[in-house]
């Protein structure tokens, strides 16, 4: 196929399609890997808004403009095996000649010298198209759709269930805002858990989105209507899920007035991004956009004051009963600059329940079949179940993945595995290929949300017990030791999850094609960079992480 037949077939902008089978468009299964997954992430059934190149996030990016992504192809397609291709936000900028053992893509998205690293700075310079916000798996081409943060959306709710309501979240009300691509993993998480969702959007499509691909059961535009859904299935312990198109503040503040206290509340409107991110109460989207455009001062400060509003609702809920936390997009930050001063009366989810598994080197692994087939995850499925017939709570996640995940794009499967099972999975995976029971090489990667690879004192380092939260050299060394280990495509970004100044954080992808290469690979990749999240966890003193290290023998 010529390279104008490729675009036309899989790159007319804004429809984007990965290429599927066993048959190489690129000269190597390394460079056909982040092609198909660059398109991947474009792909209108796992993209928000291809249209922008949006993938996820608020204004998560997968390339900077529609220029850069045809470069990007055809220098992808272009790519030797013993070459590595360099993206500056979004942008390919060069080739250069490396080894066949190097990574075949350099990645990195979003990086500020830190006195400027805020978003007006970074906005200047997007204004003039030389900066991208790469969020992190947008930028670094390993998205897979809502499931990607559905396992660790579930744990998360699953382990506030143990923590406060011994056992589990049934007969339980559970109240959040903002169903995009990340937050519209939060009503299947719950249900899964065993509550009642009630959760507002402002824009009706993204509720649709949900709809569409089974995250959500109902939808309605009246307030009324939700709320008496929601009573009626938590009353029947039913696991229902529910999206209202609404401010979230509106819905908190109605639901103060009509004296339902939700056992659990949270938040996942993109509040990381006060511009574009967060509307603002009392604006349509129509209304939000034009003043967005005129008079960006003036938008930010009325989204600053609507998260101060915002949250000042969550912590009248807090004060009444509600388990209240924060789920990792900054809205505290921005609240308390918007004048609510007591924005961090309530903890972040990393601190309340993720951080024990961040030091066994737990995080969201997660692996797609380049095929296209979605077989070749039930068969990796198979295989996990098989091979870990003791890890019985990833078999029911796995068996419940199943029944209820629609694949977006080419299939993929997430499941949150530690130090050690990271690497036997990869080895198990390289052998169905290896022996023909896949039709085509997988890849592996994770969320830069993991145990080791990234800096972010509002999420993921919030509260480190020896108070290293802001100090970035981790994920740069993981980045360091994912380059000189083997991945495919590595990425070092910086704003994810919780804007610009923020937050530094590394990706990796690993291609998995049944060579004795990729064996080799999958040994160092997949247990260094678990690695990296026990050794930095039993660094600042965690007992369990030092356990782990001991284990893995990691200590020196
Ligand atoms: P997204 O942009 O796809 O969706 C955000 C949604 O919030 C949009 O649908 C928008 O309409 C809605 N929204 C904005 N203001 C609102 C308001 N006032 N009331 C109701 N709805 C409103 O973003 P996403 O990918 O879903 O991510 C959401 C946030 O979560 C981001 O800040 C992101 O950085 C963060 N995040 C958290 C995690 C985690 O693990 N906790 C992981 C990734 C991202």
């Amino acid at each position: 196929m010529t390279y104008s037949e490729f675009i036309k077939k899989y790159a007319r902008h804004p429809h984007y399609k990965a290429p599927r089978g066993n048959v190489l468009n690129a000269k190597s299964w390394q460079a056909e890997a982040p092609l198909r997954m660059l398109l991947n992430n474009l792909d209108e059934e796992v993209a928000e808004d291809p249209e922008h190149l949006i993938v996820y996030g608020g204004t998560g990016q997968a390339a900077r403009n529609k220029a850069s992504v045809l470069k990007m192809i055809e220098m992808l397609l272009e790519l030797e095996e013993d070459q590595s291709l360099l993206v500056q936000s979004g942008k390919p900028v060069g080739i250069i000649p490396t080894h066949t053992r190097a990574p075949r893509v350099l990645i990195a998205n979003s990086n500020l010298v830190p006195e400027w690293a805020n978003w007006e700075h970074f906005n200047q310079l997007k204004e003039k198209d030389l900066i991208m916000y790469g969020q992190m798996t947008a930028g670094s081409w390993i998205y897979i759709g809502s499931q990607g943060i559905l396992q660790g959306t579930y744990e998360t709710f699953a382990a506030c269930g143990e923590k406060y309501f011994n056992g589990d979240l049934k007969h339980k009300l559970l109240v959040s805002g903002g169903l995009g691509g990340m937050g519209g993993a939060q009503p299947l998480a719950a249900t899964i858990a065993g509550a009642t969702f009630l959760g507002a959007d402002v824009n009706p499509a993204r509720i649709e989105k949900r709809l569409q691909t089974r995250y959500i059961d109902k939808m309605t535009y009246s307030y009324e209507e939700a709320r008496d859904w929601a009573l009626e299935a938590k009353e029947m312990e039913m696991p229902v899920s529910i999206g209202l198109v609404s401010d979230i503040g509106d819905l908190l503040e109605k639901l103060l007035k009509d004296g339902i206290i939700p056992d659990v509340v949270t938040d996942q409107t993109s509040a990381h991004d006060p511009l574009h991110g967060y509307i603002p109460d009392g604006f349509s989207l129509a209304e939000a956009e034009k003043l967005r455009k005129n008079n960006p001062v003036l938008y930010k400060e009325k989204s600053l004051k609507s998260m101060a509003r915002h949250v000042g609702f969550m912590l009248e809920m807090q004060s009444k009963g509600s388990i209240t936390f924060d789920y990792g997009n900054n809205l505290r930050e921005f609240a308390k600059q918007g004048g609510e001063p007591d924005a961090f009366n309530y903890k972040g989810f990393v601190p309340e329940f993720i951080r024990p598994q961040f030091c066994e080197g737990k995080g969201p692994f997660r692996w797609a079949a380049l095929s296209g087939e979605p077989d070749d995850i039930f068969e990796t499925d198979r295989a996990l179940i098989e091979h870990f017939p003791d890890n019985k709570k990833m078999i029911s996640w796995i068996q419940q993945a199943q029944e209820k995940v629609a694949f977006q794009g080419l299939p993929s499967r997430i499941c949150w595995l530690g130090m050690g099972e990271r690497e036997k999975a990869g080895l198990i995976f390289n052998q169905l290929v290896k022996n023909g029971k896949l039709k085509a090489p997988v890849v592996i990667g994770r969320d830069h949300l993991d145990c080791g690879s990234v800096a972010s004192p509002y999420r993921e380092t919030e509260g480190m017990i020896d108070g290293s939260d802001a100090i970035s050299d981790w994920p740069l060394l993981n980045l360091l030791a994912n380059t000189s280990s083997g991945a495919t495509w590595v990425s070092f970004h910086h704003g994810g999850g919780v804007g610009m100044g923020y937050s530094q954080h590394a990706g990796m992808v690993l291609l998995v094609d049944g060579s004795e290469n990729a064996e080799e690979n999958i040994k160092r990749v997949l247990r260094n960079d678990p690695a990296l999240g026990v050794i930095r966890h039993a660094d600042a003193g965690y007992e369990k992480a030092e356990e782990v290290a001991h284990k893995f023998s990691l200590k020196i």
